[in-house]
This record gives structure tokens, C-alpha cells and sequence, in this order.
């Protein structure tokens, strides 16, 4: 079987679905293959569910740029679709003085980034807003948020539809060739097809670095080396008495081991750093040891046996161990020269926050229908 489209996006987790809408939006005929039965069983279904403020990146990164116009971006959609969010706001806490040299720091990168409604607090008044911390001084970001994020793919789903956007599931992407005007594909499944585009953009997540390796005429330079890098979560059981997210200072290839709620009030521990070789989403209990070393620094009062092995998720590092965490790549005909081709590689977070702002990035990359 052989089909022609203008526009394949590869992949439908909430990059896939929010580039999809995005492209359908522009005018553009659009297919979403999808190797799984159906959308965002990857990463976007293992993640915290935080909409960040955009504190922690480089400023003039892509990663500040996109977090803090995809936030303004997500409030604005989830408003207009009723996805459910709640602006919970969170402290990150300093436990030590080491630590409250890097709030400052946060504060001033977080006021260069953009966002101006961050605060520093005394110990006294971060315990105003949690009596149950422990520090000796926090960061107060009223703006960040927790949401849906199924929802929030369901109602891109939706949006992409409307506007005309086909999925196919069960569908993997295999291999593609240069033509003279685009692409022809080799797709997999129970029914394998070849399928001719004019326009192919590779949100595949933690495997987009791999397909890229398929994609015949792209050279192997703008294709970076894929690492993987888990964080596992633990859920608590029992009330917890904190109301706003808490996160420790951040370490090095991750936030650190934050408190974040669910809509529903319950609460879970994560994610911590595991750089991995193969994917293996199963949580090892004894890492539970860790995480109660880690918490109990900013929450004395958390009770032996209240944490239990919950889920885990796998970071798209594109950046080795000890190198700083690399930024956001969108990676269009500009950068690698070939036309109608985008690639997104290393979308860890802030990606979901970031989801609206990247996939206007990809419809910029690709330029006029
Ligand atoms: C532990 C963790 C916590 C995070 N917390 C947050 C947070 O709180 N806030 C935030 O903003 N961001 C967060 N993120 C980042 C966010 O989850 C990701 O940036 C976002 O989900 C990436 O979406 P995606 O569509 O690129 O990838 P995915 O959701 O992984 O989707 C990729 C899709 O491609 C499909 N695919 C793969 N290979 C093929 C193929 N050959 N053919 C067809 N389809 C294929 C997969 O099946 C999958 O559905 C977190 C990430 C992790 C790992």
C-alpha cells in the first residue's frame, strides 16, 4: 500500500499531538504515526505534571524561552479547553547556606528569564506558608502549576482532529529517503506501507535520536547521541501535610526529590537521577532508602514505611553524565539543510510546560505552508 501526505509527524505524545495541531492549524494535511496503540504512553504519562515558571534554565536558553512562552501559552489553552490545572505555586527550600546561595541565583536567572513573580523568603515565612518544612530560606514561585496532562492530550487530540489531523496507531516509523519534494517512508506494523510527504517532523521522545539515524541524506553530525537517564517516583501514603509543591535545590540532572500533588490531593515523591542503559520502567523499592534520606532534609516529620514504589520516567538526555544538561533542540532544514525536515531531540523537562511554544518553533522551522 502506498500513500501521499502533506505532513507526518512521527510520534503522539504531547510534543507529537501539540506539533500535529499546530501544523494542522497552519493549513497543512497532517498524519500522526504512532507505534503504540494509542497517545502518550511515553514519557508525557511519566512525568511530574508541573507547569514550571521557566527558573531554572540558561537565560536565552531555549529551554527559558520556551517554558516561560509555552506556560503563558498552556494557561490560555487549558483555560479555553477546560483542562483541569490547579496554580498550587511551589517553594523550593535551602536546607543548608551552601543552598541559599543558590536561590539567589535562582532568583536572579528566574527574574532574567522572565519571571517576575518569584520571591525570597525567611525561614519564618516560607514556615508561614508550610509549617512542616525544614530550612533556613526558600524561593516562593506563586506561578507554577500542576495539570492534567492526559487531559491536556486528549484535548490537543481533539483540537488536531478538528482541524482535520488523521492518526494512525500501531504504526511505527521506520526508515525514510530523500525525494526531490520530501520524503518516502517505510512504515511497520500489520500493514507496512510507504508512505510519500512533503514535510516530516520526528517527535519521537526518547527514540527520535535513533530514528533520526534512519532518516537516509541527513547527516549523521546533526544527529546527537541518545542517553538515558530514569527517575523513579514513590507515592506517599497518608495525609500530607503540605499544600503548595516543595522542591529541594536542584542537583545536577534533575530538579531534585520534589513533594508535587495530584489533582486529586495525593501526593508523590520524585524523581530521582538514574543514568541507564536500556529502558526499564519497573521501580526498584531499594531506592526508597535514598529517597527518604532526601526528603527528610527539608520533612523531618515524614514516617517510616509511607513511601511505596509508585512509577518511574525516562529523561532523553542528549548530554553525557558529567557534562552540563544540554538545551532543547529543534532541529530544522536551517540548521541541518534539509528541506521539511525537523527533528526535536532532547525534549526532557521543561517539555510538557513547553509543548504550545515548541510546536509554533516547528511551524517557523518549516515556513510557509
Ligand atoms: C521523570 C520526568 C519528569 C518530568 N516532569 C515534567 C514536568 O513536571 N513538567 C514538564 O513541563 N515536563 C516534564 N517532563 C518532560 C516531559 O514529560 C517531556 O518533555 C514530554 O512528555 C515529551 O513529550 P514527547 O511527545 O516528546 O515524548 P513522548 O511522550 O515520549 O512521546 C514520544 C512518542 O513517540 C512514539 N514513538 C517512538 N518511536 C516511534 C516510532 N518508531 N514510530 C512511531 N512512533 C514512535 C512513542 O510511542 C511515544 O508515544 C518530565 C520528564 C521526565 C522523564
Amino acid at each position: 500500500m502506498s500513500v501521499d501526505i502533506e505532513c507526518v509527524v512521527i510520534g503522539a505524545g504531547v510534543l507529537g499531538l501539540a506539533v500535529a495541531r499546530a501544523l494542522a492549524l497552519s493549513g497543512r494535511e497532517v498524519i500522526v504515526v504512532e507505534a503504540a496503540e494509542r497517545i502518550g504512553t511515553g514519557m508525557s504519562s511519566r512525568n511530574s505534571e508541573v507547569i514550571h515558571a521557566g527558573i531554572y534554565y540558561p537565560t536565552g536558553s531555549l529551554k527559558a524561552q520556551m517554558c516561560v512562552d509555552g506556560r503563558h501559552r498552556l494557561y490560555a489553552f487549558c483555560e479555553a479547553h477546560a483542562v483541569a490545572r490547579q496554580p498550587l505555586g511551589k517553594l523550593v527550600v535551602a536546607t543548608d547556606e551552601a543552598q541559599c546561595g543558590a536561590l539567589q541565583r535562582l532568583w536572579q536567572q528566574g527574574r532574567r528569564n522572565g519571571v517576575n513573580d518569584l520571591q525570597l523568603l525567611s525561614a519564618r515565612q516560607a514556615l508561614e506558608l508550610e509549617p512542616e518544612l525544614s530550612c533556613i530560606a526558600a524561593l516562593w514561585s506563586p506561578s507554577t502549576a500542576i495539570v492534567d496532562s492526559h487531559a491536556l492530550m486528549l484535548a490537543l487530540q481533539a483540537d488536531a482532529e478538528a482541524a482535520g489531523t488523521s492518526f494512525a496507531f500501531n504504526t511505527p516509523f521506520e526508515s525514510a529517503c530523500r525525494r526531490p519534494q520530501g520524503f518516502e517512508l517505510q512504515i511497520g506494523g500489520a500493514q507496512p506501507m510507504n508512505v510519500s510527504c512533503g514535510e516530516l517532523i520526528n517527535c519521537a521522545g526518547l527514540s527520535a535520536p535513533q530514528l533520526a539515524g534512519h532518516i537516509v541524506g541527513l547527516s549523521s553530525r546533526y544527529v546527537p547521541l541518545a542517553r538515558l537517564c530514569k527517575g523513579s517516583y514513590f507515592s506517599f501514603s497518608g495525609r500530607i501535610p503540605f499544600r503548595h509543591l516543595i522542591y529541594p535545590a536542584p542537583e545536577a540532572a534533575g530538579l531534585g526529590v520534589h513533594m508535587t500533588l495530584d489533582l486529586g490531593g495525593q501526593a508523590r515523591f520524585g524523581p530521582d537521577v538514574e543514568w541507564i542503559d536500556q529502558v526499564d520502567y519497573r521501580v526498584d523499592p531499594q531506592r526508597a532508602e535514598g529517597f527518604y534520606q532526601a526528603i527528610r532534609r527539608y520533612w523531618p516529620g515524614l514516617p517510616d514505611g509511607s513511601l511505596e514504589p509508585a512509577y518511574s520516567g525516562i529523561r532523553p538526555k542528549i548530554n553525557a553524565v558529567h557534562e552540563p544538561a544540554a538545551d532543547f533542540v529543534i532541529s530544522g532544514p536551517s540548521a541541518h539543510g534539509v528541506p521539511g525536515l525537523v527533528n526535536l531531540f532532547g525534549i526532557e523537562s521543561p517539555g510538557l510546560t513547553s509543548c504550545l511554544a515548541i510546536a509554533e518553533r516547528v511551524v517557523q522551522a518549516l515556513g510557509q505552508n
